[in-house]
């Protein structure tokens, strides 16, 4: 029985309503007008190094990359673009090469900036806002944070530039990869051991293909709701060094560090983001063993034999939800004899006792057709993955047992931002913010400053 909560006696008098201070502190007021006073002082500041990069820009025409010919001054008009001091002006001259069909306006490229555009900085903070936070609640902050006023879309419009740019990088860093000529870092320092876990969960996906355009005063429809099949698999990698996971405290463990890989449905994909990640960290020499950690999944099995030396792991917890599943329809549900049975599984298993494990699921004679096809069930799963199911082999290695690892991951790459209540997602766009989320979460946002913004039509 819950204990129940008596109701408090009411007060003789009645609380008095909480009292709101009238004056602002000093010190915050004083911070809004430093911030106020300056930031014209700031744009002035910063135009006036524009105009300087403008002045010393080379006045000769550049050459064609194509033809190798110099390239004939076609117009200079004005253009600007915004920053988080204000906006900013610059007169952009646009050269061409006719026979080649080629245009260029050099001073844009030496910015970095899109004409009409948010650019430099602001974009990227912006675009760190929607990485974490639902579009209209990343346009509050970037008010309350930067005093910036932008719609939802303004920031949508800034995140899919850059993610496009994130997500085109580590497409083609795969690519690059995956042919034979390229080159990885240095793997002299490469660990004897290499954990490699990976897991799919469902996104909810646009109805539509495109979104439609709101027209002045129209109201958009209600979206359908999501039927069946308007799902697709984000798949997530996680990618550690055994002798990094720290046990803080017992039963505990916490990661020093993790690189993560996803992607939008396709197996190969991840497979391939993956081993370009391995490269990148010269994480696999020549002695190296890669730890594949999986659930039944057949997407997994068939592509780790990419990897020559490898140890195939079936989680460990996969491998008890099955005989649980068996446990609850033979013993009843929740009951004491279905918790015994499928605990001493557990100790069997990882004792490493998966034949006997097996030998004594054939002899059980259970009463239920139900039941006797759920024990098929099982027995086919175990015996299957017999060879992954060394557990006290991975332990004894320091392997570890569990994919735990991918399953934090994904709530942390998909379920905190993408899987909020109503969201849904096009294939672009979940591609694009999917590619930011792991910069952040890898730790490598810096590398959006050596990535060029795609404008978008
Ligand atoms: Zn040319």
């Amino acid at each position: 029985m819950p204990k129940q909560r008596l109701p408090l006696p009411e007060p003789e008098t009645p609380p008095a309503r909480p009292v709101l201070s009238d004056a602002l502190p000093q010190f915050v007021l004083l911070e809004r007008e430093v911030e106020i006073e300056f930031r014209p002082q700031m744009l002035a500041a910063l135009q006036s190094k524009v105009d300087a990069v403008a002045a010393a820009a080379p006045a000769t025409a550049p050459g064609c990359p194509h033809c190798g010919q110099p390239m004939r001054r076609h117009d200079t008009r004005p253009a600007s673009w915004l920053a988080r001091a204000g906006r900013l002006h610059a007169p952009i001259s646009r050269y061409r090469c006719r026979p080649c069909r080629y245009e260029c306006r050099p001073l844009l490229d030496l910015l970095g900036v899109e004409p009409g555009r948010i650019s430099g900085a602001l974009a990227r903070l912006l675009a760190l806002l929607a990485t974490v936070a639902p579009y209209p609640l990343a346009a509050r902050l970037a008010w309350l944070l930067l005093g910036v006023t932008i719609s939802p879309m303004g920031i949508w419009r800034v995140a899919q530039r850059l993610g496009e740019a994130a997500a085109n990088y580590s497409d083609e860093l795969s690519l690059y990869h995956a042919d034979s000529r390229s080159t990885g870092a240095p793997t002299q320092a490469a660990p004897s051991a290499v954990v490699l876990a990976v897991d799919g969960c469902s996104l909810g996906m646009q109805v539509r293909s495109r979104r439609r355009r709101r027209r002045d005063g129209e109201t958009l429809p209600l979206l359908p709701p999501l039927e069946e099949g308007h799902f697709r698999e984000v798949k997530t990698g996680v990618l550690l060094r055994p002798s990094e996971r720290t046990e803080v405290s017992p039963g505990r463990r916490s990661l020093v560090r993790r690189f993560l890989v996803t992607c939008l449905g396709n197996a190969d994909a991840i497979f391939a983001g993956l081993y370009a990640q391995l490269r990148e960290l010269g994480w696999v020499g020549a002695h190296t063993v890669v730890v594949v950690v999986g659930d039944g999944a057949e997407w997994i099995w068939n592509r780790a034999p990419m990897f020559v030396r490898r140890c195939e792991i079936l989680d460990f917890w996969h491998a008890l939800e099955h005989a649980w599943e068996f446990a609850q329809l033979r013993y009843g549900k929740g009951s004491a004899q279905a918790d015994g049975w499928v605990h001493q599984i557990a100790e069997d298993l990882k004792a490493g006792k998966v034949q006997e494990v097996i030998a004594r699921l054939k002899r059980m004679r259970p009463q239920t057709p139900q039941s006797r096809e759920s024990l098929r069930a099982l027995i086919r799963y175990y015996s299957e993955n017999a060879g992954r199911m060394r557990y006290d082999e991975y332990l004894r290695l320091g392997y570890g047992i569990g994919s735990g690892a991918v399953e934090s991951a994904h709530k942390q790459v998909v379920h905190a931002r993408f899987r909020q209540a109503g969201m849904r997602w096009s294939e672009a766009g979940a591609r694009r913010l999917l590619a930011l989320r792991l910069l952040l979460l890898n730790d490598n946002w810096a590398l959006l400053d050596r990535l060029r913004m795609v404008s978008l039509a």
